[in-house]
């Protein structure tokens, strides 16, 4: 009696409901998009979105390792994407590739699907996935400091923001990133009789700070531990003019003192870094801010270069997106789920496993 009463009611109000308030139907709760343990899925679409496991359909919003994993049946991404996951993992690192270029709309199953830049690294995407009820926005890593060497992060208005939060806690305000590169160029200046050992990712960073102390002004040929190779050739192919780069031969570490060599991270504490000249050991990440992090990887020379929003631009593009809920994959979640909460937002952290770690997984296939 009681369910046939309830069956009856809602089928009163739900023509109501659907065309109440605009307020509620953005506050209903997200259908689109689910955590799971293989990652976030969309039943209405039949696919994941940087599928933690092997799956039949994923969509991928960066080259990254912990984002985009060997092994899935289609693969949409844009083609800067799966390019450079071809490079890494070979041909055959899915069964079928699709392209996905910025701002185009497609429909898959019951859902419209499109590809926006993250400004994270070249390639990057935010995914938004929309019906006629819902539009969600997952962000993938991204970052809103300028980097000329990817699409800069395009605000996508959404229902529901789901953010990365990597730098999520106050305490993390990057600064300006071409200050950095002037201390590095200050300290070769300081050292001549000194090799300064860059280390940054492979995928990104590496590519980003050769820009930078360009732009900074050094003219010095830059050389690279053969790591890096592959992935700058492919960003210089695609247009990012490096000026000269030279690849570290074994014979040549002994006679680069005062000269720029970029590695992997884990290459500074290795002992290809022995051979080079009394080595200042610096290193490029958003992690140099915290100064133990530093000492403990025995880095001398900190460089706070991030391709990750800190806390000021997680906040301010939370407030762009214009969502009213705001869902966080991974990262220091507890703050910005706070912050979200005190100004109306309806705030969840997904905790989801597997993220941020790209930095020991890029250097385990490099
Ligand atoms: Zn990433
Ligand atoms: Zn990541």
């Amino acid at each position: 009696m009681v369910t046939e009463r309830l069956a009856g009611a809602s089928a009163i109000f739900t023509p109501l409901l659907s065309r109440a308030h605009p307020y509620v139907v953005a506050m209903a709760p997200p259908h689109l998009l689910a955590p799971t343990p293989a990652g976030l899925f969309c039943a209405a679409g039949d696919f994941y979105i940087d599928p933690l496991r092997p799956v039949p359909r994923a969509l991928i919003t960066h080259a990254h390792s912990d984002h985009a994993r060997r092994g899935h049946g289609d693969v949409l991404a844009t083609r800067e994407t799966l390019d450079i996951m071809a490079l890494r993992y070979g041909e055959d690192f899915c069964a079928r590739r699709q392209v996905a270029a910025y701002g185009q709309s497609q429909r898959i199953g019951d859902v419209d699907v499109s590809f926006h830049p993250a400004g994270h690294v070249l390639g990057s995407a935010q995914v938004r996935v929309a019906d006629e009820r819902q539009r969600i926005v997952v962000s993938g890593d991204y970052k809103r400091a300028s980097d000329p060497t990817c699409a800069a992060f395009e605000p996508v208005a959404c229902d529901v923001f789901i953010t990365e939060a990597t730098f999520g806690l106050p305490v993390f305000r990057h600064p300006d990133a071409s200050l950095e590169a002037d201390k590095l160029i200050a300290s070769c200046a300081l050292f001549p009789d000194r090799a300064h050992l860059v280390g940054a990712y492979a995928l990104g960073k590496a590519q980003r700070m050769m820009v930078l102390i360009r732009q900074q002004g050094w003219e010095r040929p830059i050389y690279i531990h053969g790591a890096l190779e592959k992935i700058t050739e492919y960003y210089a192919r695609e247009g990012n003019d490096f000026g000269e780069i030279r690849k570290v031969s074994a014979a040549e570490r002994s006679k680069l003192a005062g000269e720029i060599v970029l590695c992997t991270p884990a290459s500074l504490q290795d002992i290809w870094s022995r051979k080079f000249p009394d080595p200042v050991a610096a290193h490029a990440s958003g992690w140099m801010r915290v100064r133990a992090r530093a000492r403990q990887r025995g880095v001398e020379l900190p460089l706070v270069v991030s391709d990750h929003a800190d806390w000021n631009d997680l906040c301010a593009t939370i407030l762009e997106t214009q969502c009213s809920q705001v869902w966080i994959t991974h990262g220091e979640a507890d703050a910005l789920v706070h912050w979200a909460g005190c100004i109306g937002l309806d705030a969840r952290p997904l905790h989801l496993i597997g993220y941020g770690d790209e930095e020991d997984a890029v250097e385990a296939q490099t």
